[in-house]
């Protein structure tokens, strides 16, 4: 555990604390170097793996990455966020990048679809789907799951790998394992009508995952999302949102070239904070 040093007094060094690791938070971290950000800068990420993009940023001699390390509790009375685990980080700035999430809870058996929920299952589709092409030796039919704009880039993505897809809007009840018993092949609803093809593909509704922040007293849209101002302000001091998390004026940032323009926007804002934060401590 961090050796707890709760205070609401801004440390010489300003203390930039993320919370998520995703495209927002990393273009976040990327922009804030650029602008020769002095203090440190620690993302907790609730994912075990570590990408090579994150592993990048990790070697920056400011920059701690937390892998596994969900940020469970906000404090903000004493600028403090505990972990899943217990650890405490204490902030200067926080930032929320959490990102989205899907609308609904798993399917039963999707641990055995592939699942386009992020933008980086575009590849691993596309290796699944060149495994799956020799094994059968023909064209597979894909079953795809799914509504809104995730949906239609699924589709995409599977026509390009050369995988006929047809689309389904009603969620099942349940999958249905191959043969092999591994990947799933095809879904079954409700009212027990089926549908088989090669593999199944889940693209469903995401929703901004603000429950972290909600949890705190920080407002929250009725739709969903973190409210933010227009330089990327939540309601409580100190705490800042950006990229899929984050909504301003009831619209939702979403989208890589917007994480990345947010996340240059609120780089300069947090400089201008930090900056105003050193002033008042040598002012005392
Ligand atoms: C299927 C799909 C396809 C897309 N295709 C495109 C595209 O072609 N072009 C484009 O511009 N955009 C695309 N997007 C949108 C783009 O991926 C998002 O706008 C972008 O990922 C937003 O980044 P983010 O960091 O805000 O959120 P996310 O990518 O969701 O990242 C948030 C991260 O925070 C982590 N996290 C969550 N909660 C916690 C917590 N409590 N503590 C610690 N970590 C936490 C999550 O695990 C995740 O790693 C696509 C999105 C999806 C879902």
């Amino acid at each position: 555990m961090s050796a707890p040093a709760p205070s609401t007094s801004i440390s010489a060094a300003p203390r930039i604390l993320i919370a998520g690791a995703g495209p927002a938070a990393q273009a976040l971290v990327s922009q804030l170097e650029r602008a020769r950000f002095s203090g440190t800068i620690t993302l907790l990420s609730n994912r075990d793996d570590a990408p090579e993009e994150l592993l990048e940023l990790a070697a920056l001699p400011k920059v701690s990455v937390r892998f596994g390390q969900p940020a469970s509790f906000i404090d903000p009375d004493n600028r403090r966020v505990t972990t899943a685990d217990g650890m405490e980080f204490s902030y200067d700035q926080l930032v929320i990048a959490t990102g989205s999430a899907p609308v609904a809870s798993p399917v039963e058996g999707a641990n055995r679809c592939l699942s386009y929920s992020t933008i980086d299952d575009a590849s691993r589709i596309g290796e699944a789907v060149k495994e799956i092409t020799r094994e059968l030796g023909r064209r597979p039919l894909g079953i795809l799951v799914g509504t809104g704009a995730a949906a239609g880039q699924a589709e995409a993505v599977l026509r390009a790998r050369g995988v006929r897809p047809i689309r389904t809007t009603v969620r099942p009840a349940s999958v249905v394992a191959s043969i092999s018993g591994l990947a799933a092949s095809g879904i079954v609803f409700e009212d027990g009508s089926s549908m088989n093809g090669d593999l199944v593909v889940l693209a469903e509704e995401r929703v901004p995952r603000d429950g972290l922040a909600a949890s705190a007293g920080l407002r929250t849209a009725p739709n969903g999302g973190i409210v933010i101002s227009q330089d990327f302000r939540t309601s409580v001091p100190g705490v800042w949102a950006i990229g899929d998390a984050a909504v301003f004026d009831g619209v939702r940032l979403g989208l890589l070239v917007a994480a990345a323009s947010a996340a240059g926007a609120c780089a300069t804002q947090l400089m201008t904070a930090a900056s105003a934060g050193q002033q008042v401590q040598e002012a005392a």
